[in-house]
């Protein structure tokens, strides 16, 4: 029977997390290079809904791990679950998408399968027969390809299941192939005891407080903003297009935006549809956060701003005296329609 690609999708209150598909979409990915077939699991309780939205892809078959303690997310309750379910399951390569709660769980899943974990990978191939996982090293001036090498000299290579966590953005959710999958529930016995932690109610720490990750669009600002009243210029652009707002660590630093709202190697590595730059000068320390976005929109006055090597679309001026006139656009556009 061929090997198995197990993407591991991720739901909050039966929602499914954006990124669950595109995690599916690179599992296909890898599965195609490989021969071999994806699977997918889903874990929650109450998932049915889920677990049918994860069917509507192409892959082999999708569990719905069930259990009352999966209601809310705690590290041991997933890990004993996986851990479980991995016990009849055995598949070569196991795909996450690198979220905050996948960084709480992935190592001491690992470390209960006696295996590695290959994290914030942004693009995998095959080598030699070999499949190589990217991944960003000091603050993304070196990309390392890595692999499941042996653990000494003529050993077989790593065993499996491998783990690997995969970049906001390394995969596309919309080249995730359609298809039909059956779905098999997996009731699992999770023990109270093994749950050392207590969730408690779910709370938003600050009144704004954004996921930068699930963003459809966003509306960054750089330096070239010049003072903290300028940024309402961005924030009309990005109310204008429905977008969020994030900035370069400068106007983070400066306490013009709270720390939530920066993107890059020490703030928040975002992915949207449309990432719109105002006044960003395109550092590495800035790109390795965004680079995952579909379309890149770039105002600078400098054009031999970094960013624009980059940037889908480049517009070099005075972004005082684009942005206004932009916004106004887009709203006589919206009222048009
Ligand atoms: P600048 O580099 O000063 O660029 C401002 C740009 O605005 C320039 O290109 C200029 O041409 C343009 N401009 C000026 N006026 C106008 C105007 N009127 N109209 C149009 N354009 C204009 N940075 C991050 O962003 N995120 C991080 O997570 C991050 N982490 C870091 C971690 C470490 C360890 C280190 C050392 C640095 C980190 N940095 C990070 C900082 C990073 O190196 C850059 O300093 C920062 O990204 C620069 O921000 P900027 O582009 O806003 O400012």
């Amino acid at each position: 029977m061929a090997e198995t690609v197990l993407a591991i999708a991720e739901q909050h209150s039966g929602q499914l997390n954006r990124v669950s598909l595109e995690t599916v979409a690179a599992a296909q990915a890898i599965a195609q290079q490989m021969g071999w077939q994806v699977e997918v699991a889903v874990l929650g309780s109450g998932i049915a809904a889920v677990a049918q939205q994860l069917a509507a892809f192409q892959t082999a078959k999708v569990y719905a791990l069930e259990s009352p303690q999966l209601a809310h997310y705690t590290a041991d309750a997933y890990t004993h679950a996986l851990r479980s379910f991995l016990s009849t399951h055995t598949p070569q390569l196991i795909l996450l998408p690198h979220t905050y709660q996948v960084r709480d769980f992935a190592p001491a899943l690992a470390l209960e399968l006696q295996t590695t974990v290959v994290s914030d990978v942004t693009a995998c191939k095959l080598e030699n027969s070999k499949l190589l996982f990217t991944r960003q090293m000091f603050q993304g001036k070196f990309a390392a390809d890595v692999s499941f090498a042996a653990t000494a000299p003529n050993s077989a290579p790593h065993s499996a299941p491998w783990i690997v966590t995969l970049q906001n953005g390394a995969y596309r959710a919309d080249q995730a192939i359609a298809g039909t999958a059956p779905v098999e529930n997996v009731a699992l016995e999770i023990p109270a005891a093994v749950v050392r932690v207590q969730p408690q109610e779910i709370f938003q720490e600050a009144k704004h407080a954004v996921d930068l990750t699930q963003a459809e669009r966003i509306v960054a600002v750089g330096r070239g903003i010049k003072e903290q009243k300028n940024i309402a210029l961005a924030e009309a652009l990005a109310a204008a297009l429905g977008a969020e707002l994030a900035a370069s660590r400068p106007i983070c630093d400066a306490g013009w935006l709270p720390l939530d709202r920066q993107v890059g190697s020490s703030g928040q590595t975002v992915a949207p549809k449309l990432y719109l730059a105002l006044g960003i000068s395109g550092a590495i320390q800035h790109i390795v956060g965004m680079k995952g976005a579909r379309t890149v929109v770039a105002i600078n006055k400098d054009a031999e701003a970094p960013i624009f090597e980059l940037a889908d679309v480049g517009v070099v001026g005075n972004l005082f005296d684009i942005v206004p006139a932009l916004t106004e656009e887009i709203k006589k556009a919206q009222t048009r329609t």
